[in-house]
């Protein structure tokens, strides 16, 4: 059982606890670590001058990847000890010197925001509860959209919690969201958290309103109007493809650019009506992760909108790290899920 009785140091958003009648000390527990997340990100973000560190599939992981997972080992180890999380980064990265350099500045961002932090178990808390076999676990994706934050674009933390290999929360906080959308991310320093609990709704904050709003996709069923939602890298999806994928929809509507998870809450806000991840011609074996999807596609589903894989599936989150049962990812208002799937089928 989560312990929600002691209060953050840096609460953004707070939520009632009677916002759920299920699975509301999680709730709770993962807004008030998204809004001190948001806070620690957007910190690293404006003061870090260290390069990134390349990982092993030629990603890049920076201080606030580690940073933000760490926080969570931290907040996991006092107030849900024991609990299971599978979480994009791992300490075994770190063991170099650059990679040294990496955590001491990791450390020193989160004890200069979190009194009492322990600055010497910090590989211990970033590998807090990997490993773990259990039915129920947390799945966090510390910095997505890691590229976008380098770049001082959008980007989101991402945390999920699944039971029995279904996502029964999701939470998603975009730190550099304005009201208005995306374009408007490096002026403003204001951001949104959505929080979905299965079978009882979208709720979404911007930082600074006094209040949640129950959110909902579009209703868009012309797909001509349909904006689409895609990577901003070219690299992670299919960009010829999915430009057959619109010519055979017959969008007019430009689409939207935007790194991350950022994406999923465009369209459950309404702001977007399409998400696509189409396969790309360039890693034809990649495989989706849990944490770049289980968060975004239940804050999509319970504001009223519908995910699948490319060919229809449901997403199968019930596989640990990967969904390797399923090939691409799409999303949409769900008005417009199986004109989608048509489209892909004759392409
Ligand atoms: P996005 O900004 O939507 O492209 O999502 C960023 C995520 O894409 C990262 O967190 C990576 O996990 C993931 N990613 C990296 N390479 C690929 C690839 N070749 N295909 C699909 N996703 C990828
Ligand atoms: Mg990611």
């Amino acid at each position: 059982m989560i312990d929600s009785s002691l209060d953050f140091h840096n609460c953004l958003y707070n939520i009632p606890m009677e916002m759920f009648k299920t699975l509301a000390p999680e709730a709770k527990f993962a807004v008030d670590f998204l809004g001190e997340a948001s806070v620690l990100a957007r910190k690293i973000q404006d003061e870090m001058v260290d390069p990134a560190l390349e990982k092993n599939d030629r990603s890049p992981v920076t201080v606030a990847d580690i940073a933000v997972q760490a926080l969570l080992g931290y907040y996991l180890s006092e107030r849900n000890p024991g609990a299971a999380l599978i979480a994009e980064e791992s300490s075994t990265m770190f063991a170099g010197e650059e990679g040294h350099r990496l955590v001491e500045a990791a450390a020193a961002f989160i004890s200069s925001m979190v009194p009492g932090f322990r600055e010497q178990s910090f590989r211990a808390l970033l590998d807090y509860g990997a490993g773990l076999e259990k039915s129920n676990y947390w799945v966090l994706d510390p910095i997505d959209g890691t590229k976008g934050f380098l770049r001082g674009d959008q980007y989101a933390v991402a945390l999920a919690y699944i039971e029995k290999g279904e996502v029964v929360l999701g939470g998603l906080a975009c730190p550099r969201l304005s009201e208005t959308g995306p374009g408007e991310a490096s002026s403003v320093e204001k951001g949104n958290i959505c929080i979905a609990v299965k079978g009882e709704g979208t709720y979404s904050r911007q930082e600074g309103d006094s209040d949640w709003t129950r959110t909902g996709v579009s209703r868009t069923d012309d797909p001509a109007e349909a904006v689409v939602l895609r990577s901003f890298e070219s690299g992670h999806t299919n960009v010829s493809d999915i430009d057959r994928i619109t010519g055979e929809l017959g969008v007019q509507a430009a689409p939207l650019r935007v790194d991350s998870q950022v994406k999923y809450t465009l369209l459950a806000r309404g702001k977007g009506d399409i998400y696509l991840r189409i396969p790309s011609a360039s890693s034809p074996g990649y495989v989706e992760k849990i944490w770049d999807h289980a968060a975004g596609k239940l804050v999509v589903e319970e504001a009223g909108g519908k995910s699948s894989d490319i060919n229809g599936n449901p997403l199968d989150f019930s596989r640990g790290r990967f969904l390797d049962q399923n090939k691409g990812v799409i999303a949409t208002n769900g008005i417009l899920h199986d004109k989608v799937l048509e489209a892909i089928r004759k392409i």
